[in-house]
């Protein structure tokens, strides 16, 4: 519309200007004419006194016809230029409209006209009144027009003064008027150049940038799409080896089980369950974060939210996994590769959560923590009203703290995360170069669930690094808090010992 209404603005000032040249251009014509004219007037009427004087010079009467002709052509012409120029007169092509000033200057010489006018016809009535045979007493033609030719003579240098001083004025109005079109013609071009600039400003300019940012999209989108199909090939093949190894380790220790059969100690038959069952809860884990994430594709997934208790909630996870990994505070301190998990959860926090996805983000969590980080390596889980938050240092820090919402954070010390890779953490099919190439396994998705899940619970999570290896990485989410009363208790806390430290 702008780029419209720009181009209709500069057409139209073109064709104004255009009109308002031809309209000056005619009208200086007019001038032109008129300035000749009015200077031809001088000269008629110096023909006219020149005329005069030589009838009265003229030494035979044959000079004196001649110039009385030469009278008789100059008068009728002069009179009615004269006129012309005041009247209008359209024989003679001129407009008539005169400004102040020039009336004023030919009502000056109106009675110099006037006394030559009558001068010159009484000059030619004496002359055309005169005797056949000149008697000695009848006065001379000489001597009944001398009084006439020296009127003229005496009215003819004001006539012709007052002529020059309008001839003058006709110039002085020509020339302002051609200054006048000299400005218009100006100021409709400096107008259309203030419409070219705006038109560069408001509509190239922000076209270009429009442009170029739609062909960064476009270029951003390809090298995206590029990079989500190389994730994708490498998700499939890291998602074969994760479903395989805890199905082989399910199926081998479901044959050990079955070879021992009776043989077995109830001791060693609980282990081995434990570790079939481990193993199990692995592949369920990594089938429910696959499937979920295919199945949302970026929608937001159903929840059932209430009033969810966090202390129980996280021990009952805590026990969902291998306790040779995790430790297990009811067996023999020093028989698993155990280490210390320090829960800092004060009783009677509770969440607005759904209960089944919030055990998924704390199940995925704790999982990264015991998978990168090395064994024995002390893990820490903590809840409590949101910290302050420190700038620049996690993906989604910075955002303000809320005393209506509760923190959850689980921090290991293990490899940590270069500040470079915290950004894109968070998105499907994302491992750090490190990890794809190392011993841990995974296929990306866990974190991406945990942001799809925290998010659409009306939470915000995000990670902070030093990015050392040994200082490791805490990750952090939080969720809306809920009042005590809107509380149905989701699980039946299974570790007994209410202490708030796990340790082997
Ligand atoms: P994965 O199945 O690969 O663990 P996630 O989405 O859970 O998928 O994690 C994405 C990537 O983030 C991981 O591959 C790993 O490179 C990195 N990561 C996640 N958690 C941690 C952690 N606690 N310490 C170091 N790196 C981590």
């Amino acid at each position: 519309m702008r780029y419209a209404l720009a181009l209709t603005i500069i057409a139209v000032l073109g064709i104004l200007g255009q009109i308002v040249v031809q309209v000056n251009i005619q009208q200086l014509s007019r001038d032109t004419h008129v300035i000749d004219v009015a200077a031809l007037q001088r000269t008629l009427s110096e023909r006219l006194s020149k005329a005069a004087l030589a009838i009265l010079m003229a030494p035979d009467s044959a000079t004196q016809s001649t110039y009385v002709d030469e009278l008789l052509s100059a008068v009728p012409q002069w009179e009615q230029s004269h006129l012309a120029l005041q009247q209008g007169d359209a024989t003679l092509g001129l407009p008539g409209h005169n400004s102040p000033a020039v009336v004023r200057l030919f009502a000056q010489i109106a009675p110099n006209f006037n006394v030559m006018q009558d001068a010159a016809t009484k000059l030619v009535v004496a002359y055309e009144t005169q005797p056949p045979v000149v008697l000695p007493t009848t006065p001379t033609l000489a001597s009944r027009i001398a009084p006439d030719v020296h009127q003229i003579l005496v009215a003819e240098p004001g006539f012709v003064n007052g002529m020059d001083a309008i001839v003058a004025q006709y110039q002085r109005e020509a020339d302002s008027r051609v200054n006048q079109l000299q400005v218009t013609e100006w100021t409709l071009l400096a107008i259309e150049l203030v419409v070219i600039l705006l038109l560069v400003l408001l509509v190239f300019r922000p076209a270009t940038r429009y442009v170029g940012q739609s062909i960064t999209d476009l270029v951003l989108a390809r090298e995206r799409e590029h990079e989500l199909a190389a994730l994708k090939d490498q998700f499939i093949v890291d998602a074969n080896h994760e479903l395989r190894t805890p199905i082989m380790a399910l199926y081998n220790n479901l044959e050990i089980l079955a070879a021992l059969n009776e043989r077995a100690q109830p001791e060693q038959r609980t282990r081995i369950l434990e570790r079939a069952l481990s193993s199990g809860n692995a592949v369920l884990r990594l089938l429910n974060n696959v499937l979920d994430t295919s199945a949302l594709e970026g929608k937001a997934p159903r929840l059932e939210l209430r009033g969810v208790a966090l202390d129980p909630l996280i021990r009952a996870v805590l026990e969902t996994f291998d306790p040779s990994e995790i430790g297990d505070p009811e067996m023999p301190s020093g028989q698993f590769a155990a280490r210390t998990v320090t829960l800092q959860v004060p009783a009677g926090t509770f969440v607005r959560a759904d209960e089944a996805r919030l055990r998924q983000i704390l199940i995925n969590l704790l999982a990264n923590a015991l998978k990168y980080s090395a064994p024995g390596s002390p893990i820490d889980i903590s809840a409590g009203a949101p910290a302050p938050p420190r700038r620049g240092r996690g993906a989604h820090a910075g955002a303000a703290a809320s005393a209506e919402q509760v923190q959850i954070s689980v921090r290991d010390r293990g490899l940590g995360i270069p500040q470079r890779d915290v950004a894109k953490l968070f998105e499907r099919f994302v491992r750090l170069e490190r990890d794809i190439a190392g011993p841990a396994r995974g296929t990306g998705v866990g974190l991406y669930m945990c942001r799809m899940l925290v998010e659409a619970m009306g939470g915000r999570i995000w990670v902070e690094s030093s990015g050392v290896p040994g200082e490791g990485s805490t990750f952090s989410f939080v969720l809306p808090a809920s009042p005590p009363e809107a509380v149905l208790i989701p699980v039946t806390p299974t570790v007994a010992d209410a202490s708030s430290t796990l340790t082997s």
